[in-house]
C-alpha cells in the first residue's frame, strides 16, 4: 500500500499569535507541522490545543543559529512584532530578521524548499503615499527607536530577492499589515488588545496623540488564509504582496467601538503619540485580489466580537 506522503512545513514563531494559527490551518490542511520557537514573545499557551496532534511536533531554537532538518515548505514568522517587544532588545530584533532569514533561506537552499517571509507594512514607515502599494519604496528613518524592526525587515526582503536570483530559490514575501484576533499577547502594547484588555478591566483607554491617526485591521483567520494562497501560488508569483483590511479607521473611534461592544463604562484618555508613529496607514490589496483572489471576509465589529470573547475568558 502507498505510504501517505503529507507536506512537511516549517513555521517559524510558530507559538506566537499568527504562527499558532497558521500551524491550526496547515494541519486541518493535511500537513506535517514543526513549529519552531525560542519563545521570546511565544506562548506555550497557544499552540497547547495541538500538542496532541500526531503531525504536529514543536521544538525550542532560534533562529539566528542555523538549523538542519527536511523540509517541503517554510513559512517565516520568527520575529517581535510589537514595539514593546521588538525594542527591548534592539539588536536581537535586527539579527531575528536578517541572520534568521539568512539561515532559513540557505535552509531552503539545501533542502530545495519554497520559504515564505512575514514581512510587514513598517517596510513603508512613515508613508507619503496613501494607500501603499508594493512599488512604493517607503520612508523609514534609519535611526529612529523603530528601525531595528524596519529596517531588518527591509533587508530580510533584500535577501529573499537576492537568493531567488543568485540561487534559484522559490521565494515569496507577504506585507503583513495590523492583523488582530484571539491570541494577540495581552501584554503586548497593541492597540486592538490594548484597549479590549483595558475596557474589560473597566480602566482608561490610552488613545495615542489626538486619535486622528489612521490604522486597517485584518482579522487573523482572513491573514492567515492569505498567507497560504500566496505559499500555494506559482512560483513566478514572488510578491511582495500586501496582505491586509483596506477598511481605515482612526484610533479615536476603534476605542469607542471596542466601548459600544464590551459594555465598558471606562473612559477614554489622550497620551502623548510615541515616536515615529505614522498618521496614516492602509493597504492597497490590487495585488492580493488579482493574483491571490484573496479580500478579507471578516468585518470589524465580528472580529472584535470573538477578540473580546478571547480576552473576556483568559484574563480571568
Ligand atoms: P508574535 O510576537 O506573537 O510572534 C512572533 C514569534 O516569533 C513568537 O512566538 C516569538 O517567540 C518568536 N521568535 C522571536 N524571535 C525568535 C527567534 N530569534 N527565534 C525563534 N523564534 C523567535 O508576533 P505575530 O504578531 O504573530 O507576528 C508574526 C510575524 O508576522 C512577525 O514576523 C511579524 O513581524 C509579522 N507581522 C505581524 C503583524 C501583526 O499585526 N501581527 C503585522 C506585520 C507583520
Ligand atoms: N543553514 C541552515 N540550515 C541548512 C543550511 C544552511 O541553517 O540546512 C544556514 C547556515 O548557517 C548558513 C546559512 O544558512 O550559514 C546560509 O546558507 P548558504 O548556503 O546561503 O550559505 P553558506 O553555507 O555558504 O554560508
Ligand atoms: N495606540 C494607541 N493606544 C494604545 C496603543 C496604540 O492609541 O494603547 C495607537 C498607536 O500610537 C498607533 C496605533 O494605535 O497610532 C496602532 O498602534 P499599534 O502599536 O497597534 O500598531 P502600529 O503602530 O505598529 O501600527
Amino acid at each position: 500500500m502507498a505510504k501517505e506522503v503529507r507536506k512537511r512545513v516549517l513555521v517559524t514563531g510558530g507559538a506566537g499569535f499568527l504562527g499558532s494559527h497558521l500551524c491550526t490551518r496547515l494541519l486541518r490542511e493535511g500537513c506535517d507541522v514543526l513549529c519552531v520557537d525560542n519563545y521570546f514573545t511565544g506562548r506555550r499557551a497557544n499552540i497547547f490545543h495541538l500538542l496532541d496532534d500526531p503531525h504536529f511536533e514543536t521544538m525550542r531554537h532560534d533562529i539566528t543559529f542555523p538549523l538542519y532538518l527536511e523540509i517541503d515548505e517554510i513559512y517565516n514568522l520568527a520575529c517581535p512584532a510589537s514595539p514593546i517587544h521588538y525594542r527591548f532588545d534592539p539588536v536581537q530584533t535586527t539579527k531575528t530578521s536578517v541572520i534568521g532569514a539568512i539561515n532559513m533561506l540557505g535552509l531552503a537552499k539545501r533542502t530545495k524548499a519554497k520559504v515564505l517571509q512575514a514581512s510587514t507594512s513598517e517596510v513603508y514607515g512613515d508613508p507619503e503615499v496613501h494607500p501603499q502599494t508594493e512599488d512604493y519604496r517607503g520612508r523609514v528613518n534609519p535611526l529612529g527607536p523603530r528601525a531595528c524592526y524596519d529596517e531588518g525587515k527591509r533587508c530580510a526582503e533584500t535577501l529573499f530577492f537576492d537568493y531567488r536570483r543568485q540561487h534559484g530559490l522559490r521565494t515569496k514575501v507577504a506585507r503583513i499589515f495590523n492583523t488582530y484576533g484571539p491570541r494577540m499577547h495581552p501584554e503586548d502594547g497593541r492597540v486592538v488588545s490594548n484597549f479590549i484588555v483595558q475596557a474589560l478591566r473597566c480602566e482608561q483607554l490610552t488613545v495615542f496623540g489626538d486619535g486622528r491617526q489612521t490604522r486597517a485591521f485584518c482579522y487573523v483567520d482572513d491573514l492567515i488564509d492569505g498567507l497560504i494562497r500566496l505559499m500555494a501560488s506559482p512560483d513566478e508569483e514572488t510578491g511582495p504582496v500586501n496582505l491586509g483590511n483596506p477598511v481605515e479607521v482612526r484610533v479615536g473611534e476603534l476605542a469607542e467601538v471596542i466601548l459600544g461592544l464590551t459594555g465598558s463604562r471606562s473612559s477614554i484618555v489622550y497620551r502623548p503619540l510615541p515616536a515615529d508613529d505614522p498618521v496614516q496607514r492602509c493597504p492597497d490589496i490590487s495585488r492580493a485580489r488579482e493574483v491571490l483572489g484573496w479580500e478579507p471576509q471578516v468585518q470589524l465589529q465580528d472580529g472584535l466580537r470573538h477578540t473580546i470573547a478571547y480576552f473576556a475568558e483568559t484574563l480571568t
